[in-house]
């Protein structure tokens, strides 16, 4: 089958490779949609960074060259002969998380957390631009009736900005400031929403995504090559937002996203880093205002994970998919069409749906 895999930076091709068996306790998902992300970006423009080059990855077993993509929906097409809760037919979205289930967080649910963890499409284990794949049956989240198929791609992402929201602790009357509105931050809006935030506030150079940002929940659109992005946010509140999210992973809006958060407020830091920053410590000590992570989601179907969470709000319509997607392509068209194509400054290019 044809699938692209990472061969090393700006070097992903698309070529034939061999499908993967189906275990007893595996299924095969034939790939409908498969969204590509930012961090595939970085693996692309800057990586290897979750990529497995020198020595193989410790869950998968495998290293570069792998197939990439890890936001994808699908149909069953193949099951094992122990797998009892899913039928050929069903609709299901991927969680790509890899986890040991030895180390403590792995022991204490917190799986992707885990010290070896990484991703299908990332780290191995096959990936969704791909005709299809070979997953474990239980990483196969059925969708129900009242998501489309195509959504289903989204739940990944989507997953990203309701573990990060959750995570911030923000509740209803809150003013909020989020720093770039790619699709993460897209779905921070929605999620931060949907969480009651009163305010949002976002800061994002590319006008087309500041609309996508409006169309996402947010009230109040800065663009910050024309503005001074913390004096505006500071000048329309009482002295900062209550939460701040940073999600473009550059020194400037890190520090913005500080500067922005009132005094005890929150600033969670949702990117993945090419490079360090310098920051100012005493924005965080003088104002005690707390500085914390947040990595991906639990990709469960139970109503205390992400991914659980999040196709229960696509279908009663709590989440909007429409202002995420701005293209659909073939695989074939994957490098030009998409990663050149979002990496390019001057598109307006949000998520990009590969369909294989
Ligand atoms: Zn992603
Ligand atoms: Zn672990």
């Amino acid at each position: 089958m044809q699938a692209a895999r990472w061969h090393g930076q700006h070097d992903i091709r698309v070529e034939e490779t061999e499908e993967t068996s189906v275990g007893a306790t595996d299924v095969r998902v034939a790939v409908d949609t498969c969204g590509i992300c930012g961090s595939d970006l970085h693996e692309y423009a800057a990586g290897p960074i979750f990529i497995p080059e020198g020595e193989p990855h410790a869950v998968s077993g495998e290293k570069a060259p792998i197939t990439m993509g890890h936001e994808f929906s699908g149909v069953v097409s193949e099951i094992g002969a122990d797998v009892e809760d899913l039928s050929e037919g069903d609709a299901v979205a991927i969680n790509p998380i890899l986890y040991c289930g030895e180390c403590r967080q792995c022991r204490q649910g917190t799986y992707h957390l885990c010290d070896s963890g990484g991703f299908i499409g990332l780290s191995g284990g096959g990936g969704g631009f791909a005709e299809n794949v070979v997953v474990s049956a239980e990483q196969a989240v059925p969708l129900g009736e009242d998501v489309p198929l195509e959504h289903g791609a989204l739940v990944e992402p989507l997953s990203v900005g309701l573990h990060a929201v959750r995570r911030s602790g923000i509740s209803a009357g809150d003013t909020v400031a989020v720093f770039g509105s790619g699709p993460i931050g897209l779905s921070v809006i929605q999620c931060a929403r949907a969480a009651g935030a009163r305010r949002i506030f976002v800061s994002e150079p590319r006008a087309a995504r500041r609309d996508r940002a409006a169309d996402s929940g947010a009230d109040h659109l800065i663009d910050p090559t024309e503005v001074d992005a913390v004096g505006e946010i500071l000048s329309s509140t009482d002295g900062g937002v209550d939460a701040a999210f940073e999600v473009a992973g550059i020194e400037a809006t890190f520090n913005a996203a500080l500067e922005s958060t009132r005094p005890g407020g929150t600033v969670t830091v949702v990117s993945i880093w090419e490079e360090t920053v310098n920051m100012p410590p005493n924005t965080v000590v003088l104002g005690e205002r707390t500085l914390t992570g947040t990595l991906a989601y639990l990709g469960g179907p139970r109503s205390n994970e992400e991914y659980g969470m999040v196709i229960d709000m696509l279908a009663d319509g709590t989440l909007d998919p429409d202002p995420l997607v701005t293209d659909r392509i073939e695989l074939d068209d994957i490098v030009d069409e998409g990663f050149e194509s979002l990496l390019d400054e001057s598109s307006d290019q949000v998520k990009i749906f590969v369909k294989p």
